[in-house]
């Protein structure tokens, strides 16, 4: 999948550069990376919020990459996103019961008193009282907020739930316990997440499979264990190198591996140069090489000019680095 976006100094911003992503049924699957590399794009995308410039977004089967608001109304049951801020995705002038059956009601899951009763019982699900309903969004505190959210998205029994950093606006007091919240309905209620976070002991608690994403693409993807255990890719490396270790009994004896220099622009990233104008064809322009290349600790010459495709190595992983091997071995970035 790809989306770009015309940036307005001209030029394309390649936000999400070729990204593939399956998400199974009761699958929590993390996406991790830093501020810029593309994911919430990916999100919006995943729940067609955005509309992917290129590739598909297929939902139970269904494309639903280019369908209009009107075609994708009734299909809006199935999948939600729950976004960072709940301040700013509440209607502060709806009540608390007026914003959970708002879904409710559009999409026919309840009418009449059942609507009420739903509304209940989905409070309840979320650890809220029946009361609430009749409270407004600036009555209760940020974590009731992001709770409220977490009942408007399961309120049609979704089949995917795309959560954007929903703990980050958060106190971090009450971070816990809505990420337990999220995990415990995840599990009885199966559906498939995208968990999209900064958060690395969040996502190793939360996910199933993670994806690494570096300036618009995949750099490595794995079961969230064997990622945690030995990751392949120089930026994962560094990524979770920079991670506290939860849990001091389990020895991560990672040497921190500082990056230098920013994120590069996605409107310009590394090494990119116009290519050949085909004949009588438009100008067009290709990337060469990795992206990561001008931050890799390991970089080499062949990096600056040949992309390493994301392919398939052993354990279900997949990684985008020239210098892991067929076999899955990998240099260690802190050497
Ligand atoms: Fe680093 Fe080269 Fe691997 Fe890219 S391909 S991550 S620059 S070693
Ligand atoms: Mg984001």
């Amino acid at each position: 999948m790809k989306r770009h976006f015309g940036a307005s100094g001209g030029g394309t911003v390649r936000a999400v550069d070729g990204v593939s992503i399956t998400i199974g049924r009761g699958e929590v699957v993390g996406l991790v990376g830093e501020s810029g590399s593309g994911k919430s794009t990916v999100g919006r995308c995943a729940v067609r919020l955005d509309e992917p410039t290129a590739g598909t977004v297929h939902i139970n089967g269904t494309d639903v990459s280019h369908l209009s608001r009107r075609a994708l109304r009734p299909l809006r049951k199935d999948f939600h996103l729950v976004f960072q801020d709940p301040s700013s995705s509440l209607d502060p002038r709806m009540t608390v019961g007026q914003i959970i059956a708002e879904p409710v009601r559009l999409h026919r899951y309840a009418r009449g008193t059942a609507v009420r009763e739903r509304v209940e019982q989905l409070l309840g699900q979320v650890g809220l009282r029946p009361e609430h309903a009749d409270r407004h969004p600036h009555e209760l505190s940020g974590g009731q907020r992001q709770r409220i959210s977490i009942a408007r998205a399961l309120s049609c029994d979704p089949d995917l739930v795309v959560a954007d950093e929903p703990t980050s606006a958060l106190d971090v007091s009450v971070q816990a316990s809505v990420l337990n919240l999220l995990a415990d309905l995840q599990r009885d209620r199966g559906f498939g997440c995208l968990f999209i976070t900064h958060d690395l002991a969040a996502v190793e608690y939360l996910a199933d499979r993670i994806a690494v994403m570096y300036l618009g693409q995949i750099v490595e993807q794995a079961p969230t264990a064997e990622l945690f255990a030995s990751p392949k890719h120089p930026y994962t490396q560094a990524l979770l190198s920079a991670a506290p270790v939860p849990d001091p009994v389990v020895q991560r004896s990672r040497e921190r591996i500082v990056l230098h220099g920013d994120l590069p622009s996605p409107l310009d990233p590394p090494t990119r140069r116009a290519a050949a104008t085909p004949a009588g064809g438009a100008t067009g322009s290709v990337f060469d090489g990795c992206r990561f290349h001008t931050r890799c600790p390991l970089v080499t010459d062949r990096c600056r000019t040949e992309v390493p495709a994301l392919r398939e190595i052993p354990g279900g992983r997949q990684v985008s680095c020239h210098l892991v091997t067929d076999d899955g071995t990998a240099p260690d970035a802190a050497a």
